[in-house]
């Protein structure tokens, strides 16, 4: 057979070839809207490769982006790789110390950026030290900076994108880790086509050439799910939104006939308000991808009721993301509705590529039985999950590949991964395990309840007690003893919460995640009776 170097340039080659005139929209923050397709994509991206290169910019040098999803940040992805570059894409939520953390430990060379980023600009400049030039994709009137679409369009676009080998990076991501300094995972042109190409199936994102995307999951976190690419290689059409107004999202989804979408809970949660509010139906999605965090149940059966294919996914940045993906098993026609809600409250199975296990919490050199009942430390391996972060000294996978993904969860005999906790979060009482998100999963099911947290307090006989952090709706006075009446049934007796707290907030993380980190050193002093 005949050498063909995976490298994300042959994506946008295709895309451009085989799809040329499918559109891709954009809805900018000004409201307005533009409108290109895969042929303009790859226009584009060989000018601003040559424009790369025109600054100084050479193979192996890192381009920031600071970036919503829209089209010019797509052209980023195709050009910063094709001029042989890492696109850094930053997580504009970040805070000021991490922000200035990863530019520098990256050795950004140049930074294209949203204009409604140039506040963080500002404040960061300064602080930023291997950044020697600027760019704005969406520029105002009387900008006196670099913008994108000048820049690029000094360029004749006569260029041949730069080649190399198919390991070599192409785009690097920061996990906002709990503890230290963030850690960064690069991608290789390999692992990303081939984790594209994984996405392809029926079973992850069933994209055709008819299916219209609008993916609310930001093309900085987890290079979007990888959506860019696999969407390339099936030539769809997509719907970008540079703001993620819910009003704004459904009114796109119904005039572009967008047939999919994907993107963390939270955003169906205001969705579904924003529908409930305005008297609106939701949109006639063919399917959602829903991951990042849990699932609850509640969505599932809304958006299932609603015609809407609910696609559970699990995956973290150092995976690229995809690990798992729940799509119709086998038996699926054979199921109940309440089965088949169930089954996609998991987090679905392995798709082609990766494998994984689980291994006991107290004893890593116990590899546990995948029968639905036992859960334990979730590890993976597979061409596109993490061997060794960013100039890190060591491997973070052991020498056989496997991760620790620092998720405990079971495996059902049929493949299935539900998810139960993080690592650091399970709670240990009296020698056993309690799954602090299951308790806060059947606890937000309390129609008066916002948002709940469970960590482990400190308990002189059992070794750590949950204790549940509430929320509660806005105008609600719902007490603990209402909550424990709701927990009752759902979870096992020893389970129940030691104590419920009510608060006004619970702290996150930049991605939108309860930090239990945070919330933890909140209630420092918090003791529990003995
Ligand atoms: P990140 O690297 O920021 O994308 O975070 C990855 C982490 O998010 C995983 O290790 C999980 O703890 C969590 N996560 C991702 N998807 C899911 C899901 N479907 N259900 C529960 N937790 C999830």
């Amino acid at each position: 057979m005949q050498d063909w170097t995976m490298r994300v340039t042959h994506v946008i080659d295709h895309a451009a070839r085989e799809a040329g005139d499918r559109e891709i929209v954009s809805r900018w923050a000004d409201g307005t809207e533009t409108r290109t397709n895969w042929a303009g994509i790859r226009s584009d991206a060989l000018k601003m490769a040559q424009a790369l290169q025109a600054l100084g910019l050479k193979k192996g040098d890192k381009v920031a982006s600071l970036a919503m999803n829209h089209s010019r940040h797509l052209v980023s992805w195709y050009g910063v790789a094709g001029m042989g570059g890492v696109l850094h894409t930053i997580n504009p939520r970040l805070f000021e110390d991490q922000l200035e953390y990863i530019a520098n430990h990256a050795e950004d060379k140049a930074l294209i950026y949203d204009a409604a980023f140039q506040p963080i600009i500002d404040k960061m400049k300064s602080k930023w030290t291997t950044i020697e030039h600027y760019i704005c994709y969406d520029p105002a009137d009387g900008f006196d900076g670099l913008a994108f679409e000048d820049w690029i369009g000094e360029q004749d676009g006569n260029f041949e994108w730069v080649t190399g080998d198919e390991r070599d990076p192409c785009m690097i991501c920061y996990t906002s880790g709990t503890t230290g300094n963030p850690k960064g995972v690069q991608y290789e042109h390999r692992s990303t086509v081939l984790h594209a190409i994984s996405g392809l199936q029926p079973s992850t994102f069933n994209f055709s050439a008819s299916s219209v995307m609008l993916p609310v999951v930001p093309m900085f976190h987890a290079a979007s799910w990888g959506l860019p690419y696999a969407g390339a290689m099936a030539g769809i059409k997509f719907v970008f939104s540079a703001v993620n107004d819910p009003a704004v999202l459904h009114e796109l989804m119904e005039r572009e006939g967008v047939t999919d979408s994907a993107g963390v809970p939270t955003v169906w949660l205001a969705h579904f308000q924003y529908c409930d509010a305005q008297g609106l139906d939701l949109p006639k999605l063919k399917a959602a991808t829903i991951g990042g965090s849990a699932c609850p149940r509640f969505m599932i059966e809304r958006l299932m009721k609603n015609g809407t294919r609910v696609q559970h996914a699990w995956g973290m940045t150092e995976t690229s993301p995809i690990g798992t993906v729940g799509g119709p098993t086998h038996d699926w026609d054979d199921l109940t509705f309440e089965q088949k809600v169930d089954k996609t409250a998991m987090q679905g199975r392995p798709i082609f590529g990766v494998e994984l296990r689980t291994i006991d919490l107290d004893d890593p050199s116990i590899e546990l039985p995948r029968d639905g009942k036992t859960s334990g430390a979730l590890q993976i391996r597979g061409p596109w999950i993490i061997k060794r972060y960013y100039k890190a000294e060591e491997d973070c996978a052991d020498e056989n590949g496997w991760f620790d993904t620092g998720d405990v969860g079971i495996i059902h005999p049929d493949g299935t991964l539900q998810l139960t906790d993080r690592t650091k979060d399970v709670i240990k009482s009296g020698g056993e395990w309690i799954s602090s998100v299951e308790l806060e999963n059947a606890a937000v099911g309390h129609a008066e309840v916002a948002e709940a947290a469970c960590i482990g307090m400190p308990h002189p006989k059992w070794d750590e007690r949950p204790v549940l952090f509430v929320v509660r709706n806005p105008g609600s006075s719902v007490t603990a003893d209402d909550i424990n009446a709701h927990l009752a049934p759902l979870i096992a007796k020893w389970w129940m919460p030691d104590a419920i707290e009510f608060v006004d907030d619970i702290p996150h993380t930049a991605t939108g995640k309860i930090s239990k980190k945070d919330l933890r050193e909140r209630f420092s002093d918090y003791t529990l009776a003995g």
